[in-house]
């Protein structure tokens, strides 16, 4: 199935020797953290997140596509496929990236507001510094909800491979962009698009900003959705969750959602 071998690239080699050739420059030239080094300290827990762990993500990934595609495939009318592989490539871009946008801003919220799902998200805010690798630190349970719901509807639709190809190298030289410890302004486009500014204030550890700025691409569904947290030209300080998992422990991050919790004594804090 084409879409399924568009659907991994966000994991392949290649893919990451060619992101890295573009953002370890990018990030000594526009560094945003002086301090913060490119070898930091936990990048190897994000390495290991992208050999070994994204592997259980691209099986369970295969898997729910293959059978919710199996359902779709009963109930949609070939024409509809046909109406919308006969527009113009550029316009089956947009509106895929639309579609996608809307569903993960959707996943996203999903899991910060609920407890359980929270648990499983926690692992992305973890990081306690950002680089282009930390888009990488997904607990799988999460990159699959969260890309099934997203895709799906683009997958059952029917655009057409090259659509779908184009759209992903779009998300994931984007999600890498947003992440990537770099200041770098894009006008005016910053109430339309998501920029490392608006993406790292989502992983900041400050108050005003917990709950906020759940897009990937499209920055003005957070607007439309009353949760978009911008101030200025200003950073975040401090990046992560008080109650994430451990940092640079990627077993007991893959482990944790599923561990015990004590029974709290005072009202449970609000999730980041
Ligand atoms: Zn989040
Ligand atoms: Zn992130």
């Amino acid at each position: 199935m084409d879409n399924l071998n568009a659907i991994v690239e966000f994991f392949n080699l290649r893919t990451i020797l060619v992101l890295a050739l573009v953002f370890v420059p990018l990030e000594r030239i526009l560094h945003l953290h002086e301090d913060q080094k490119i070898l930091r300290q936990t990048l190897s827990v994000d390495a290991i997140y992208f050999f070994v762990i994204a592997q259980i993500t691209r099986l369970g990934l295969g898997l729910v596509t293959l059978v919710a595609m199996a359902g779709v495939n009963l109930v949609m009318p070939a024409a509809v496929g046909d109406a919308i592989r006969s527009q113009h490539l550029v316009l089956q871009v947009i509106e895929a990236l639309v579609i996608a946008d809307i569903g993960l801003y959707l996943a996203h919220r999903m899991f910060h507001a609920v407890p359980l799902l929270w648990r499983f998200h926690a692992v992305h805010h973890s990081s306690e510094q950002l680089d282009w690798m930390s888009a990488y630190r997904v607990h799988p349970v999460d990159q699959v909800l969260t890309k099934a719901i997203s895709l799906l509807p683009i997958f059952a639709l029917g655009y057409s491979t090259e659509a779908v190809a184009i759209l992903f190298v779009i998300q994931t030289a984007h999600a890498v962009l947003v992440h990537a410890n770099i200041r770098i302004g894009f006008g005016p486009l910053k109430w339309l698009l998501v920029t490392p500014q608006f993406h790292h204030w989502h992983h900041a550890n400050e108050r005003q900003a917990y709950d906020k700025n759940f897009a990937a691409q499209l920055a003005f569904l957070d607007w439309l959705g009353g949760t978009m947290h911008l101030p200025g030209k200003s950073y975040p300080k401090a990046y992560g969750a008080d109650d994430a998992p451990p940092v640079d422990q990627p077993l007991r991050q893959l482990a944790d959602p599923f561990l015990p919790r004590p029974k709290p004594d005072s009202p449970p804090q609000t999730a980041e």
